[in-house]
Order: structure tokens, then sequence, then C-alpha cells
């Protein structure tokens, strides 16, 4: 299969996506991005990587953070994170608190923020600057040294997390979580600052696509059962609200981001990653998604 030439292809075709929507509205910084870029990678599993258009431009990767958090919780509590947050797809916005409370302090799924800050509490109780262990795994698993927070974006993001910390003492309050609203939230915050590039998170991503085992090196990260989990829970809960539709259109465990990523775990072949920053309503990457339903079209790459 000549996979540089499908790339090539879909960016071509996703030219009429890019621009699309809007750029996160909420967090300042976000709103400075050029909202006229889009990249794509293919990471395969005999370590080949293919790339289009700006896959090697780094921007925010947000809530994608939650899969490798949502990893290492798993790898070290085990099925115990399961009374504490659920596997349901929630029907509701990401941010939502009426179904917190409604539910009595336990998150519908790891995927929206309040499930996240649970993860993350359970991160922070290992270690108190939880988000040390993300950056540090990613950095393995990409075998990139470079990958950094970016500081004046986590700043800015605590700034404006009215939210967060509503569902943070709400969790708090239903006694969900152990560590302080504080320090969850600020974990939680410069967590989602990690800065990335399509092709370092396609690669970091790979152990998903491989039953567990890092493709560099051999690493064992989760056991296959776990990586099933995480996968089917990446295809149920991943895009926000609009988890069917992407089943639909594309068919791919996926997590995407409201700093326009998406990635996507093709299970025994590879990962793929797209980005373009500008958002539809349900808050994925306009050309992201378009991007990966192109791809999938032509390759028959999804898993139903
Ligand atoms: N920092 C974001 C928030 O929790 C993450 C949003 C996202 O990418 O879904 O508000």
């Amino acid at each position: 299969v000549n996979y540089q030439r499908i790339l090539d292809d879909v960016a071509a075709d996703v030219v009429p996506f890019i621009g699309k929507g809007n750029l996160a509205r909420y967090i300042p910084p976000l709103t400075k991005v050029d909202p006229n870029q889009f990249g794509m990678a293919l990471f395969l599993l005999d370590g080949r990587l293919f790339t289009v258009g700006d896959a090697n431009v780094r921007f925010s990767i947000q809530s994608i953070s939650k899969v490798f958090s949502l990893a290492l919780a798993s790898a070290r509590v085990g099925d115990e994170l399961w009374s504490r947050v659920g596997r349901e797809p929630s029907g509701a916005p990401y941010n939502s608190l009426i179904q917190l409370e409604e539910e009595r302090g336990k998150p519908r799924n790891p995927f929206i923020n309040a499930g996240a800050l649970v993860v993350v509490d359970v991160l922070s109780s290992h270690c108190p600057r939880s988000e040390e262990v993300v950056v540090e795994l990613l950095r393995r698993l990409a075998q990139v040294d470079d990958i950094e927070i970016d500081v004046a974006l986590a700043e800015a993001a605590r700034e404006v997390s009215h939210r967060n910390f509503a569902i943070a003492h709400l969790l708090k309050d239903f006694g969900n979580l152990r560590n302080s609203v504080d320090n969850v939230i600020r974990n939680y915050c410069y967590q989602c600052s990690i800065t990335m590039s399509c092709s370092e998170l396609a690669a970091a991503a790979a152990f998903l696509a491989a039953g567990g085992i890092a493709t560099n090196g051999g690493e064992r990260i989760l056991d296959s059962g776990q990586a099933k989990r995480v996968n089917a829970l990446m295809a149920g809960c991943g895009t926000y609200d609009g988890a069917g539709d992407f089943a639909y259109r594309v068919g791919l465990p996926a997590k995407s981001g409201v700093g326009g990523g998406v990635l996507v775990v093709i299970p025994g072949l590879g990962t793929a990653c797209a980005w373009s920053p500008t958002l539809d309503a349900s808050g994925n990457s306009s050309a992201g998604v378009a991007a990966l339903e192109r791809f999938v079209k032509i390759t028959g790459l999804s898993i139903y």
C-alpha cells in the first residue's frame, strides 16, 4: 500500500475543511493559533512513519493527554479505578456539572473533565506533580527528549478553570477526590498544556495498537486486556458529544482535544493523528475528522 500517496490525497481532499468552524474560545492563547494549519501522521507498528502538511508542528494536546494519564492510572491501580469512574458515554457536554450531581460524584467516563480529574487525582496520590509522569511517559514513547509543557498556556487555562474548579469541588464533596482541589486542577491544566506534533502523538500511542507494548524497546505499558479497554473507551467516549457520529464516519478508537488534534488507534496496524485547529460544533477538529474519514474510506481500515 502506498501510504504516502494516500496521505497526500487525503490532504488535498480536506482543503475545503481547513479553517472551518471555530478555534477553542475559552483559553486565551488558543485563540491566537493560526487556524489555517493542517497536518497528519500515520505510524505503523513496523516503525514506518508517513506525514503530510504540518505533521511536525507542535500544538496543545489538551484532552488527548487523558489517554496517557488513563493508561498510567490503569497500570497503577487496575480495576480499582472503576469504583470511582464509569465507562459510559456521557451524552452531555464534556464539562457538564449536572450529570455529576445527579450521579453522586461518579463521573461517567475518564475522558469527560470530571473523570479526567479523578484520574489526575489517582496519579497525584503517587506523584504530587502528576503531569511530570505523563510528560516522561510521552518522551519515552515518542523517543523525543524535548516534549514540554507550555507553562504560559497552563497558567492561562488555570485562570479560566472556573467550571473545572466547580467540578473538582463537587467531586471532593462526594468524597471522590483525595488530593486538594487546587493541586488536582493545577496538575490537570499542566497536563493538558503539553505540546506535541502529530508525528510525536502517533508514535506515542502506538502501544495501544500493539496490545500495550511500546514499539520502541518493547516496554510493557499495559497488559493486553487493559490496552483493549482503553481503546474501547476511546471508541465510546473519546470524541466528546460527537462519539456516535465519529464511529459512524470513521470507526476507530479516537481521542480529540480542543487544540484541534485527533488521535486514532488502528489495532494491530498502527496509529494516526490529524490536526487542524478549528473545531466543529462537538469540539472536534473539522479538517482533522474529515481527514480521518477520508483516510478510512480509502484504506478500509475501520474496526467495524
Ligand atoms: N483544558 C481543557 C479543559 O478542561 C481541556 C479541554 C479539551 O481538550 O477537551 O477545559
